[in-house]
């Protein structure tokens, strides 16, 4: 049976172009993927994807028709979507047996799709249906500073703990930024603490009042714990590189669901 990889990332974090990616990988694996594109505001999708949002719904018709700005038409469209998503799994389920992998792309705007009643519902309703994994993207070059390396981590860890669903953190633009540095932070605390003080030292006030770096601290240990149980690799979607790697993070990924996930499940229904 298909996984499902449910692709979150903040904006620009490049996860149509990492669904792009793992698309054509698979493809020449021979294990064509079902892909579904839930980003209603894309305006060029650059795979074929088998359910596309925008089929059902207009996006900018809605904006007109509802008087929203960007993102309240990007909310309203995935609401008006997902009250047909028990058609949209019924397809999904019925390819399940056939295909590898299911992908879905989702919202440029990471809270519209983690932080919303859609958001939830078509998650929950897919991962009881079939093994899912959240694949959580992180633009790596834009997350050197370690606030902004913390901020993303907790934002991570909110996602997990909300969804509870086996989750993989995927750097990706290695082209660009290796993502060593941040392998090391997730190990070893103190090689963060000191990679701040450092920065402080470099930057001066300019990040923030001093008193967060103390508070960072601290959460650095708290965020020690999260860390151990967090699958983590490095991708270049622009390049390919890494994709090995990927997919066997997704496949110990699925065996976390068959064991922890689907018996939670089975105990609700
Ligand atoms: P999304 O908003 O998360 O869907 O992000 P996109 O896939 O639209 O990508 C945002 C930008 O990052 C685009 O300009 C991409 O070309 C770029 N990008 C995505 N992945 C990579 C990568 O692996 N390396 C580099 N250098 N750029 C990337
Ligand atoms: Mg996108």
């Amino acid at each position: 049976k298909a996984t499902a990889m449910i692709v979150i990332g903040m904006a620009g974090s490049g996860k149509t172009t990492f669904m792009q990616r793992v698309n054509s990988y698979l493809h020449s694996r021979g294990q064509p993927p079902y892909v579904l594109n839930l980003d209603p505001a894309v305006m060029h999708l650059p795979f074929d994807a088998n359910i596309d949002i925008r089929d059902t719904v207009d996006y900018p018709e809605v904006m007109k028709q509802y008087n929203l700005g960007p993102n309240g038409g990007i909310m309203t469209a995935l609401n008006l979507f997902t009250t047909k998503f028990d058609q949209v799994l019924s397809h999904v389920e019925k390819r399940a047996n056939d295909v590898d992998y299911v992908l879905l792309d989702t919202p440029g705007q990471i809270e519209i799709f983690t932080w919303s009643a859609s958001g939830s519902i078509i998650t929950d309703a897919l991962a009881s249906a079939l093994p899912t994994v959240v694949v959580y993207l992180i633009d790596t070059p834009r997350t050197t500073a370690p606030a902004t390396f913390m901020s993303n981590m907790l934002y991570a860890c909110s996602i997990l703990y909300k969804t509870r669903l086996p989750f993989l953190v995927v750097f990706n633009k290695t082209d660009v930024q290796d993502h060593a540095f941040a392998l090391e932070w997730m190990r070893d605390f103190e090689a963060f603490q000191e990679a701040l003080l450092e920065r402080r030292q470099t930057h001066g006030e300019e990040d923030g009042p001093a008193y967060m770096d103390s508070l960072m601290n601290s959460m650095s240990l708290v965020l020690d714990e999260f860390y151990k149980h967090l699958r983590a690799v490095g991708v270049s979607a622009m390049t390919g590189d890494g994709m090995d790697e990927l997919f066997d993070a997704v496949q110990e990924a699925r065996q976390e669901y068959e064991d922890e996930y689907k018996p939670q499940l089975e105990k609700l229904y």
